[in-house]
């Protein structure tokens, strides 16, 4: 049985559109949202991230900035570019691009940053708001997750979902919004036991591992709805064959690029599962939609005053 593949792309393009329209009437009222993203050294995998999200902007009409400080840079600098970021008024969201050199306390320049800019959703406040059900900025990737969900009408109520994985970053989040959700909720961690048994039970599983391929065929209970988040680049011969031997072009790829894109789920769960989303072109397009949808939700939740005063002169 071969499952439904869920678009990553054309869902990402559907909120896409509802940012713009909703970008459009804040024009209208003279609002333009604006994000500031914080670029610490030359990572290179940061500054690809980084480009996706500042094209994305202009795509929209969001006001983008991009602070770069040296990797030299200390905490307490880092803390006064925040709090400079956090009193200006047109920048509505501030994001703090991961991860930063050691030498900087991360845990303390997240927690500047005002929980009202924090489109990234991991300030404790935003982390306390997501557990308690109140409106606030939820993390991106586990947002993008129960977009496709939702969005591709898999019923999250009653069902029995398992996360494996337990980052502050994605497998928590997840699992608070998939019980948000009505789910029932199990998350796994490398301590867990046995655990291919514990996913089997899944009607949902999410995989937030980074570890290439490792949820295999066995691990899934057909027709299951399977969530990929895994995003590893697989460099290594003996790898790509254990992953996609026989898949041509997959093999052009490798050949040519000498890397591929993997997910935490190997392919072969495609053939068990009802539907999965694939990598690359699934959860990973979802990232930056959200984080456009949490910009200009923090410039409509922190601005929803002037708004209304506008719209009564
Ligand atoms: P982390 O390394 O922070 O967390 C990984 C989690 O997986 C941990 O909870 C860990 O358990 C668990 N784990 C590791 N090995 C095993 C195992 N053998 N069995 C069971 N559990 C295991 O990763 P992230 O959460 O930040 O990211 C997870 C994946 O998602 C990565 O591939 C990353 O690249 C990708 N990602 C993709 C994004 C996207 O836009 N699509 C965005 C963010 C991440 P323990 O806690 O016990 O150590």
């Amino acid at each position: 049985m071969a499952s439904i593949l869920l678009d990553g792309n054309k869902i990402a393009h559907q909120i896409r559109m509802e940012v713009a329209a909703e970008i459009e009437t804040m024009r209208a009222a003279g609002i333009r949202p604006g994000l500031a993203v914080i670029l610490v050294g030359h990572n290179s995998a940061s500054e690809i991230y980084v480009r996706g999200k500042v094209k994305s902007c202009e795509e929209l009409g969001i006001y983008s900035e991009k602070l770069t400080p040296p990797d030299t840079v200390s905490t307490e600098q880092l803390l006064a570019l925040v709090e400079d970021l956090n009193r200006r008024d047109e920048i509505d969201g501030i994001l703090v691009q991961l991860p930063l050199p050691s030498q900087v306390d991360s845990k303390e320049v997240l927690l500047a940053v005002d929980p009202a800019k924090d489109v990234d959703g991991f300030h404790p406040v935003n982390v306390g708001f997501l557990s308690t059900q109140r409106p606030g900025l939820v993390p991106c990737t586990p947002a993008g997750v129960i977009e496709i969900l939702e969005r591709s009408e898999i019923p999250i109520a009653g069902q029995e979902a398992v996360v494996v994985g337990r980052s502050d970053i994605v497998g928590k989040p997840v699992a608070m919004l998939l019980l948000n959700n009505n789910a029932t909720v199990t998350v796994c961690h490398s301590k867990t036991h046995d655990l291919q048994a514990v996913c089997r039970r899944a009607n949902i599983l999410v995989a937030a591992i980074g570890r290439p391929g490792m949820i295999r065929r066995e691990y899934v209970t057909p027709g299951a709805t399977v969530i990929d988040v895994g995003m590893n680049k697989v460099t290594d011969e003996a790898e790509f064959q254990r992953l996609f031997a026989g898949n041509r072009k997959r093999e052009e790829t490798f050949r040519a690029k000498g890397s591929t894109l993997v997910g935490d789920v190997h392919p072969e769960v495609a053939e068990v599962a009802g539907a999965i989303t694939p990598v690359p072109g699934g959860v990973g397009p979802l990232t930056i939609a959200m984080l456009m949808a949490n910009t200009v939700k923090a410039a409509r939740l922190r601005r929803a005053n002037r708004m209304r005063e506008m719209s009564r002169t």
